[in-house]
């Protein structure tokens, strides 16, 4: 069989050595004699392998001692509410979130974030297709904001930051991480709260990573469901409710993995020259098209169009005749996407830039 690369947006592409692992595992865990799936959540061999997860973690994106790791469930969207609710407790409904909206999953967050509070979007890149994010300096930012939401790497949009916003007073930094957490080192103490679904560069779906400082626990207003309220959640080890156990299990598999492969700074360099070698051949001439500008293209999920899109259907076909899968963009948007996260060996990517080429006959 030829070899299979993945460019799905998530659930993605998951190391081979980690499925490897889950594998020879899976029948019996560690002399346990039983599966990870199988154990009890409070037993010892769960409770170990949560805090190894949780420890790599930590390790992985140096998350300083005044934040807690919180493995909740619900995914990226749920956290849209949760967040809100955890953290409007002082305020309440007159306060305001201020969003950058910079594509489809900031946008989605402004929706929701509307049923709790006041929303004022203090810089949009809506008018050009969002294909940059608007600089800091034009942000309309809210002084007493609650919060100022971010969404880091845009995956349907394929637009990444590339500057941490500078908060503005006490206001905490919301930074939704989904799909390009651990792709590349970060300052975490710059954010009040990092979130993400784990179905891209952690594990399975069905796993939640919430990274939040310490002093914004606590502030839950009252209908917040006690199972997402961030202080049951930090005060039992995740464990307020049965935790995504199996996620969880993975997840700390792709830890160890990424510290194998020399962690996040060894990741940001690979993921730099994947990414500039797909792009080089999307810019060769005019028969791809990758629409954002330039600083703020994404490492991870390259969105691109053929100049001539009726031969869409003909492209991906010769793409899956070539064990190239999954690289049909986003219906709202259209064209193709590759997603090109820790996971998608460089060989990969060299294997659908020669399908590009060929395509295009180069
Ligand atoms: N935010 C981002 C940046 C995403 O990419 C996604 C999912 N693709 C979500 C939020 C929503 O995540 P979920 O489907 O886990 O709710």
């Amino acid at each position: 069989m030829t070899n299979i690369y993945n460019f799905s947006a998530g659930p993605a592409v998951l190391p081979k050595e980690v499925l490897a692992q889950a594998a020879a595992e899976m029948l019996d865990w560690h002399g346990s004699g039983m599966s990870v799936m199988e154990m009890s959540h409070r037993g010892p061999e769960f409770i170990s392998i949560y805090r190894a997860a949780e420890r790599d973690l930590r390790e992985l994106l140096a998350v300083p001692d005044n934040y807690r790791v919180l493995f909740m469930q619900g995914g990226g969207l749920s956290q849209n509410a949760v967040i809100p609710m955890n953290m409007l407790g002082h305020q309440g409904p007159d306060a305001t979130i201020d969003f950058i909206q910079t594509g489809s999953w900031s946008s989605k967050s402004i929706q929701e974030a509307g049923r709790y509070a006041k929303v004022n979007v203090a810089a949009s890149a809506k008018a050009d297709g969002f294909t940059h994010v608007p600089p800091q300096s034009e942000w309309q930012l809210t002084p007493d904001a609650a919060y100022l939401h971010i969404c880091t790497n845009e995956t349907i949009d394929g637009v990444e930051f590339n500057f941490v916003p500078t908060a503005q007073g006490e206001t905490p930094i919301v930074a939704d991480m989904s799909s390009h957490i651990l792709s590349r080192p970060v300052d975490v103490s710059k954010y009040g709260v990092i979130f993400g679904g784990a179905q891209k560069n952690i594990g399975p779906a069905g796993v939640t990573v919430a990274i939040v400082r310490d002093d914004l626990i606590g502030k839950a207003l009252p209908f917040c469901p006690s199972a997402f309220d961030w202080k049951n959640v930090a005060e039992n080890e995740s464990m307020y409710n049965t935790p995504p156990t199996y996620g969880i299990y993975i997840a700390g598999l792709v830890f160890q993995w990424l510290k194998k492969q020399g962690g996040v700074a060894a990741m940001e360099q690979r993921n730099m020259e994947k990414a500039a070698l797909l792009y080089a051949a999307l810019d060769a001439d005019d028969f791809y098209q990758n629409r954002v500008a330039k600083e703020y293209r994404s490492r991870m999920n390259v969105p691109f169009y053929l100049r001539d899109e009726s031969q869409n259907e003909a492209f991906l076909a010769g793409a899956k005749a070539r064990g190239l899968l999954q690289l049909k963009g986003h219906k709202s948007v259209g064209g193709m996407r590759a997603s090109i996260y820790n996971a998608m060996p460089i060989e990969g990517v060299q294997a659908l830039v020669d399908y590009l080429n060929e395509f295009a006959g180069r």
